[in-house]
């Protein structure tokens, strides 16, 4: 059988390039447009949602030049300097997170933060995520609420993404059918989330914390669930940690004056 040692086809090539250069170049430029070409045609994503841990696994393919772009967005969300960074360390464990860790939470941020409205709408909404929890639940309750995808979510997550852009709640009575879907009302208008952000000094409401209010959560004081209203003086501009508080049943909190918070634990 007759086959070309691998060096002979370098110095085939590098006499090509010496002989040729242009006729070189021409061929390169040939062979990167059919791969390119190709990698378009043979991209692919597989995702697996799995509630019993609340992971979403994931294999893809794109094109270089997209995922190099993707990388550069990672990088930029796991900036140190950022006024908000990303946490190089596991609060739980207090272990170092590696790099491969940290670009997973940085991927999840990166979704978290694609703007409503940037995309295209399927069936005359906006991609959105229908979570349906009911009335018990909203209102501090402890059965699991359920996606539109057939998953189960806690139901203090599914309370937290019931105040959040692109998760549409679907509220249930007590014999299944809907209350309430995606109340507009629901959410704070931009110009009430600009007065709030004005009357907080640009920072989170919670006491003594300085994360940029630019990307907290609009908060309702008096719960919105509990008939609360989306009026400037019932909002408050909290960062997602301390939202979580915010929410929890074991926390109290207070207001010391418009546009700033205290929070207390329970005894
Ligand atoms: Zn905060």
């Amino acid at each position: 059988m007759l086959t070309t040692p691998v060096c002979c086809v370098g110095i085939a090539d590098h006499l090509d390039e010496v002989l040729d250069p242009h006729g070189a170049d021409r061929r390169l430029a040939v062979q990167l447009a059919r791969a390119e070409a190709l990698a378009a045609r043979r991209a692919f994503c597989r995702l697996r949602h799995d509630e019993t841990t609340q992971t979403t696994d994931g294999v893809f393919r794109i094109p270089l030049v997209q995922g190099v772009r993707l990388q550069r967005m990672l990088e930029a969300l796991l900036n140190p300097g950022r006024p908000d960074p990303i946490d190089p360390v596991d609060p739980e464990t207090g272990v170092r997170l590696s790099a491969e860790e940290l670009r997973g939470r940085a991927l999840a941020e990166l979704v978290d933060r694609i703007p409503k409205g940037t995309l295209p709408r399927t069936g005359g909404c906006d991609p959105v995520v229908v979570v349906t929890l009911d009335l018990a639940t909203l209102l501090g309750g402890l059965k699991a609420a359920r996606l539109d995808t057939g998953d189960v979510v806690s139901p203090g997550t599914a309370r937290r993404l019931a105040a959040r852009c692109g998760i549409i709640p679907a509220v249930l009575g007590s014999s299944g059918e809907v209350l309430d879907l995606g109340r507009k009302a629901r959410l704070f208008t931009k110009k009430q989330r600009l007065a709030m952000n004005v009357q907080q000094g640009g920072v989170c409401a919670v006491e003594g914390c300085a994360r940029p209010a630019a990307w907290a959560d609009a908060h309702h004081l008096h719960q919105w669930q509990h008939g609360g209203r989306t009026d400037l003086a019932d909002g408050v501009l909290v960062c997602r940690p301390h939202h979580t508080y915010a929410d929890h049943p074991d926390y109290r909190v207070e207001r010391l004056r418009p546009g700033h918070i205290r929070l207390h634990r329970r005894q």
